[in-house]
């Protein structure tokens, strides 16, 4: 369990510009957006990344967010858009609580990314799918 400001925004003790609630998922306007529109979805169970999340609260937050992201986009009138996910502070995840954000694209407004990739090694690649695989 990880009691956060999210937590709290859930039980409505703080504030927030709801935009969706069902009793696993509550999504909201990000305080500080990136774009117009800028949206948290988040799970009802406080865990404070991805992995921990239980199986029943990611098939609640996947069969509603592809739902999310479209109404965001007809509301703002954006047709390209980011759904970012981080976990861990170098990861920049701030609130440890997990969350989705739907950050829709309006020319140079929206999510900046650098995308530094690295060199791809076939043979240490098989060895790691299977390492990954393995872990399943
Ligand atoms: P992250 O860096 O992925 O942990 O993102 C946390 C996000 O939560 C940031 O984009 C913040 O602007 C947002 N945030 C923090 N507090 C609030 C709040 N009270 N209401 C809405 N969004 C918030």
């Amino acid at each position: 369990m990880s009691d956060t400001i999210f937590s709290k925004i859930i039980r409505g003790e703080i504030p927030s510009h709801k935009v969706y609630e069902d009793d696993k998922v509550f999504a909201f306007l990000d305080i500080g957006p990136l774009s117009k529109g800028h949206t948290l979805v988040i799970p009802k169970e406080a865990v404070p990344t991805l992995d921990r999340l239980s199986d029943e609260s990611a098939a609640a937050i996947g069969r509603v967010l592809p739902r999310i992201c479209r109404a965001v986009m007809k509301a703002t009138g954006a047709s390209d858009f980011n759904v970012l996910q981080n976990n861990g502070k170098s990861a920049h995840q701030v609130v440890m609580h997990v969350h989705f954000h739907i950050i829709p694209r309006f020319g140079e407004e929206g999510l900046g990314i650098e995308w530094n990739t690295t060199a791809f090694d076939h043979g240490a690649g098989a060895a790691l799918a299977k390492a990954i695989s393995a872990n399943l």
